[in-house]
């Protein structure tokens, strides 16, 4: 057994050959896996058949003799992982007494009928010699395996919640031990990366604005990545240890921040909600939201957030133009001389969602998220946003390019990020 991190993801299941799921649990595994230090050599995914994993896994083994599989570990007759690699391994099945126990406690507390179904009490059978690795999010434990040459196979669960739980609490714990035993230890290069979040600039005026940085911060590259949000800017670092990977990416993370300032609004996975609800939180302030063109959606994104009820009050899904004049007070004449996307109506919509429950903060949206419905004035996509109650009431009118779903989200994203600034 040397010291070596070459390692290869098998993901299993048909479900992801055939494209109906998309294969994320090998993403997050080699991101993880590189981020201590491992190098990822292959991912391949197989079907739900004992002879596409044996050959795969002991293709791999010979490869790397380092392996970690993901599915079919559960109690359908699909899931077929653990007996084809303890047969790979020569190894027999028995029922683990403790994980079995610990099985029979889970199903009494769902108040399911006993005895327990034999399909179920498969997910017990251990495979001899075999070590577990605890699920603190579902029933089938994850499963080591290792040979008399050093040669192992972690098999996790295909459930992406249950897989991320135990990649990080038991995997990456054992995986550090072991490289570091093995005498690699934090010195073992590793791959990480950090993400700076920014919204409401354009990914060229953001490369524009970073000047020197553009290219990369420190020898670090930097990449651009676009989406509903805004443009994340993910820095990367290579080949060195943890400890001088963190203190590199910390420093090249707060030189973008400074220069991207206003426009960054958080890191890594940040969500914007998250942000203005903490800071109104901060602030003893409420917000209620006025929505037209969004439906609660941006009511949906507020309350999606753990402790918003210290925040958001409510709002009004004035969809219909009679229902701006009767739930929001929007005057008819206005709605008829500016219409309904205008400025005047968006600050009334922001105005008559604080009038309604006492809110400081209103927010107001309404616009043509298409396909239908535009003008040449006004095209799809025209979306006015208006922020009323701190500072002075302010509105701007965007053009969000996109589907109906990108431009109801992106407006979204533009009215928390008004918001944002003025909290
Ligand atoms: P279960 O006890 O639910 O049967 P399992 O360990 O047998 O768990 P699978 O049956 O393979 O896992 O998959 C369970 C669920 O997880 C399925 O909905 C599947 O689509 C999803 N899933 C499996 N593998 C992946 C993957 N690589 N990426 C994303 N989702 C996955
Ligand atoms: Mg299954």
């Amino acid at each position: 057994m040397g010291a070596s991190s070459r390692v290869e993801l098998i993901t299993i299941g048909d479900e992801l050959l055939l494209g109906f799921t998309i294969d994320t649990n090998a993403a997050f595994l080699a991101r993880e896996l590189a981020s201590i230090g491992a190098e990822i050599v292959r991912r391949a995914t197989v079907g739900d058949t004992t002879a596409a994993i044996v050959d795969a896994v002991r293709e791999a083994l010979d490869r790397t003799g380092a392996v970690v599989t993901t599915g079919g570990l559960g109690p359908t007759s699909d899931d077929l992982t653990k007996q084809a690699i303890a047969e790979l391994f020569g190894r027999t099945l028995h029922l683990d007494d403790e994980t079995y126990a610990r099985l029979a406690a889970r199903w009494r507390s769902r108040g399911l009928p006993e005895p327990i179904p034999s399909p179920n009490r498969q997910q017990a059978m251990v495979p001899e010699g075999a070590r577990l690795l605890p699920n603190n999010q579902g029933s089938a434990p994850g499963v080591w395996l290792e040979d008399a040459r050093g040669r192992w196979v972690a098999m996790l669960p295909g459930v992406p919640r249950e897989m991320r739980a135990m990649t990080t609490d038991a995997l990456v714990p054992m995986l550090r031990e072991r490289w570091t035993s093995a005498g690699a230890g934090d010195s073992l290069p590793v791959v990480r990366s950090r993400t700076l979040r920014t919204t409401g600039i354009a990914e060229a005026t953001l490369a524009e604005l970073l000047g020197d940085l553009a290219a990369g911060v420190d020898g670090m590259p930097l990449a651009y990545l676009p989406n509903q949000d805004g443009t994340d800017l993910r820095l990367t670092v290579r080949g060195v240890s943890a400890a001088e990977a963190d203190r590199r990416l910390q420093a090249g993370i707060a030189r973008l921040r400074f220069v991207a300032a206003k426009w960054a609004y958080g890191e890594d996975a940040a969500d914007l909600a998250a942000v203005v609800i903490d800071r109104c939180r901060e602030r003893g302030l409420h917000i209620a939201v006025g929505e037209s063109c969004t439906g609660g959606m941006l009511g949906s994104r507020l309350t999606a957030i753990p402790g918003s009820s210290a925040v958001f009050l409510g709002g009004v899904i004035a969809y219909d133009d009679a229902v701006k004049t009767s739930e929001l007070d929007v005057p008819v004449a206005d709605i008829t001389e500016f219409g309904a996307v205008s400025e005047t109506v968006a600050l009334q919509m922001a105005d008559g969602a604080r009038g309604c429950t006492g809110a400081e903060i209103g927010v107001g949206i309404t616009g043509i998220a298409g396909p239908g419905g535009g003008t040449p004035e006004k095209p799809v996509g025209t979306v006015w946003i208006a922020v009323t109650g701190v500072g002075d009431p302010i509105a701007y009118r965007t053009v969000f390019l996109g589907d109906r779903a990108e431009i109801r989200y992106r407006a979204t994203q533009s009215a928390l990020d008004m918001v944002r600034r003025r909290v």
